[in-house]
């Protein structure tokens, strides 16, 4: 409960009509809070500088609120007029503000202008100290008789009378003290004479300091949004970048769009990364005034680069289009997206090595089952041979035995063939090596296979390297694995085509190229082309062996193939070579091997 007497004196508080000075203190502390209340929002210096002008001038009635402010070496002007209602912003970098020129004229013809220059170089200041130091605050109810205003240059004291230009006749310079220095000036001016008391300049004064602690809180404020705008985009794609089973091209969609929110005006920018021959862009495409980029590079090598736009009609920033800290981080998020790219082009890479060793591991396996079976096959497989030609020979035979004996002997070659095949393919034939020539494997395999190129329409294309290296090879085995797959490519290509082969050599590697323009594998049927008795060919055409061989010969060889396909398109097969070096230590090494 509260006590009566208390109530009484609230009543009687009340009661008193505040003073004349109590109302004016009243409105300039409401607008300080105005003031205060625009650097919390977080304001850029453009939209801040605009709403503190229509605050001050629609407080103060005057006709014109010029707001200067020296901030980064730069000098900014923003202008409120109440009668058009409009705001003029002017940013002047270094090079252009030339200072001391202002302030040299202002001892011939001197504007107000030229005395806001001067200030700011702090050339009236040093003549004019006020108890901080700094120049006091020039004022006049009457501009037609001029501004008295005094300072320094070259040592030398002066005074001089400036008459303002236009029809105002009320002026006010006050300054606006920022981190201990004269920071800005806060210019009022009314078209009306003896528009200011004493006690009014007294107030705004005080309101030109909150001006001064807004623009510094407003700074920090906006710095500190835009770091956390910075390490949110980073962070983002640092999280896209360890999220397993995202595609490349999916995370770099996916990071290209992280970034215009990271900028200091995200609606009117926009961002691309290009990579390799790929685009990716953010939702919001706008046409550029402005744009910076950095490159992305991959294992040292330049692969594409970050692209960042600013669209047309932003006010451009005292350090150019972009902030300092965006050419940094532009930087840095290319940097990341290289070191991105390199892992995943690892991992990528370390999965097909390990497909490769699986696959390797399974082909093994089937070989030597393959080789077991064959083994056990090839002595009854004998027995039929041998039996039904010794049947043949007999005289006592009907015109139909004859004919059936005749049958049993083809199946039985065609087995021996295929178990043949097997034993090559489980490499149980170890390759005799010689010093060998690629180029004449496959002048001798293409002696055969060229006549029936051309009756199917494919034009071959020889592309031999002259001075080819040699090998150490097996030349009958190279010969069966080059005529497997030139077969393969014949097949492929019913209606004609071209065969491209060739031949070319690196310091280590001698390589064999055959590509066809058939009708090429789809991803199902390459995944499988090495695994015996795998064939999309009837029984007629194609018993599954003619790869598995290939991969035994090559494998024997302590070379690799690789085989590139696609659908309706054609098929390349490239089968590499160790070079040959060392004939004695190879050879030697070979035979080892052959009698293990
Ligand atoms: P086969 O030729 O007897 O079927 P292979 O082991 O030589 O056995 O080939 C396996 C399969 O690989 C073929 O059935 C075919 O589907 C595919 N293939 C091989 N070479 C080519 C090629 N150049 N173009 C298209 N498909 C091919």
């Amino acid at each position: 409960m509260r006590k009566p007497e208390k109530k009484k004196r609230t009543r009687s508080r009340r009661r008193v009509a505040p003073t004349h000075h109590q109302r004016l203190e009243g409105g300039f502390r409401a607008l300080s809070h105005g003031i205060l209340g625009c650097a919390h929002k977080g304001l850029l210096r453009y939209d801040f500088l605009q709403e503190v002008c229509g605050l001050v001038i629609d407080f103060s009635g005057c006709d014109s609120v010029e707001i200067w402010l020296k901030e980064r070496d730069h000098l900014f002007c923003g202008e409120t007029t109440r009668v058009r209602k409009s705001f003029r912003y002017e940013v002047i970098p270094p090079r252009e503000h030339a200072l001391d020129e202002h302030v040299r004229s202002l001892e011939k013809e001197s504007t107000v202008v030229d005395l806001c220059w001067a200030i700011l170089n702090g050339e009236v200041g040093a003549a004019t100290p006020s108890a901080l130091g700094h120049f006091k605050t020039i004022w006049t109810g009457d501009a037609s008789r001029g501004i008295s205003a005094q300072w320094t240059l070259d040592g030398r004291k002066h005074t001089q009378r400036i008459i303002p230009t236009g029809t105002c006749r009320s002026v006010a310079l006050i300054p606006i003290l920022i981190e201990d220095g004269v920071g800005g000036v806060l210019q009022l001016k009314s078209n009306k004479k003896d528009y200011f008391t004493q006690g009014e300049i007294d107030l705004y004064q005080d309101v030109a300091q909150t001006l001064g602690d807004a623009f510094v809180q407003r700074r920090m404020g906006v710095s500190l949004r835009e770091r956390v705008k910075e390490l949110r985009c980073l962070y983002g794609i640092v999280q896209l970048a360890t999220q397993q089973g995202l595609t490349l091209d999916a995370l770099l969609q996916s990071i290209v769009e992280l970034l215009p929110p990271a900028w200091l005006y995200p609606e009117a920018t926009s961002a691309n990364i290009f990579f390799d021959d790929k685009v990716f862009s953010s939702a919001s495409v706008h046409q550029g005034r402005s744009r910076q980029e950095a490159d992305i590079i991959v294992n040292g090598t330049p692969r594409g680069k970050v692209e960042v736009i600013l669209s047309a009609g932003k006010p451009e920033l005292d350090e150019g289009p972009f902030l300092k800290e965006e050419r940094r981080l532009i930087d840095t998020i290319a940097g990341e997206i290289g070191l991105i790219i390199e892992r995943k082009m690892l991992e990528r890479e370390r999965t097909r090595l390990q497909n490769q060793l699986m696959h390797a591991d399974r082909l093994a396996t089937i070989g030597q089952l393959a080789a077991g079976v064959a083994h056990e096959l090839n002595e009854p497989l004998e027995s039929i041979l041998g039996f039904s030609q010794l049947l043949k020979k007999s005289s006592s035979m009907s015109g139909q035995t004859q004919k059936d004996v005749d049958r049993i002997i083809k199946a039985s070659l065609h087995a021996r063939e295929i178990v043949r095949k097997l034993v090559t393919f489980a490499r149980q034939q170890a390759p005799e090596k010689v010093e060998t020539n690629l180029n004449t494997i496959v002048e001798d395999g293409l002696y055969f296979l060229e006549a029936r190129c051309t009756k199917v329409g494919i034009r071959v294309i020889r592309d031999l390297s002259p001075d080819l290296k040699a090998i150490a090879a097996d030349p009958v085995q190279l010969h069966q694995a080059f005529v497997n797959i030139v077969v393969n490519a014949i097949q492929a290509m019913p209606l004609g085509g071209t065969m491209t082969i060739r031949t070319f050599a690196d310091d280590s590697y001698v390589t064999l190229s055959i590509e066809d323009t058939g009708i090429g594998m789809s991803e199902d049927v390459l995944k499988n082309i090495f695994t015996p008795f795998f064939t999309t060919k009837s029984a007629g055409q194609g018993t599954g062996l003619g790869l598995s061989v290939v991969h035994g010969i090559i494998s024997s060889h302590g070379g690799s193939i690789r085989v590139e396909s696609r659908p309706g398109q054609g098929s390349l097969f490239e089968i590499r070579i160790p070079a040959f070096r060392h004939r004695t230590e190879q050879l030697t090494t070979d035979h080892d091997k052959a009698a293990d």
